[in-house]
């Protein structure tokens, strides 16, 4: 039987298609050639990157840290199969409900799980690479999952966590107002869980700000 896909979005570097896996609601991300790489460069580096990103939601979920189950990794055709996540993105959750005061205490609850998951995820030395409020759903049970680890990667680089949180930082500023405040409930919690490598983390971030202040200034 064929199975039927839609194509929910079309990226630079992957298609993501809502599918079916088993029976199940599922998503399947297809990383493509590159026509401009040589072949069997490109098939290696592809391979590669699919395989980094499938670690990367492996090691958080062995952490704890809800990420899409993964069903299968198909790396003859650079396909990653994985749970299909039902709930909003965090982006559409706070443009709907960040007006209504009903909701700031649950807003600030959100902010809270979200530095919560950001310190555990550093904590096991995994960087994202791309931490929007869009790469994160609001599951229907409440949960945070986070999505799109296709630049994510590990390292134990200081300076690799400070730029990730400098990223949602920025992410934070350009898509919702109030913006600040809520990025200081996820710093605080992050650098409560976080530990020592919390102060370390907190202090390479004010520098990383200020880079990116001068940058901005320079024009
Ligand atoms: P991505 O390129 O991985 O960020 O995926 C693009 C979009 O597809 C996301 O912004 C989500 O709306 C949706 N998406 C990706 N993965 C999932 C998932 N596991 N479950 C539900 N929706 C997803």
């Amino acid at each position: 039987m064929e199975v039927e896909s839609k194509l929910i979005k079309q990226g630079a570097e992957a298609r993501v298609f809502q599918t079916e896996f088993c029976g199940k609601k599922a998503i399947a991300k297809e990383r493509f050639k590159k026509p401009y790489r040589l072949p069997c460069l490109d098939e290696k580096l592809t391979q590669r990157r699919v395989v980094k990103e499938a670690r990367c939601m492996a090691k958080c979920s062995k952490a704890g840290i809800n990420t899409p189950t993964l069903y299968l990794i198909d790396n003859v055709n650079h396909v990653i199969y994985m749970e299909f996540i039902e709930g909003i993105t965090v982006k559409e959750y706070l443009r709907n409900n960040q007006d209504n005061k009903e909701y700031k205490d649950k807003i600030k609850v959100l902010m809270k799980e979200i530095g919560k998951i950001l310190a555990k995820m550093h904590c096991i030395d995994i960087i994202h690479g791309d931490l929007t409020t869009s790469n994160m759903i609001l599951r229907d049970d409440n949960t945070v999952v986070l999505i799109d680890f296709g630049l994510g990667y590990t390292s134990h680089l200081i300076e690799d966590k400070a730029v990730d949180l400098y990223v949602l930082e920025r992410a934070f500023l350009s898509t919702h107002h109030n913006s600040g405040e809520l990025f200081t409930v996820v710093l605080k919690t992050y650098l409560e869980y976080a530990g020592d490598l919390g102060q370390q983390v907190n202090k390479k971030f004010e520098e990383v700000r200020l880079r990116g202040r001068k940058r901005s200034m320079a024009g």
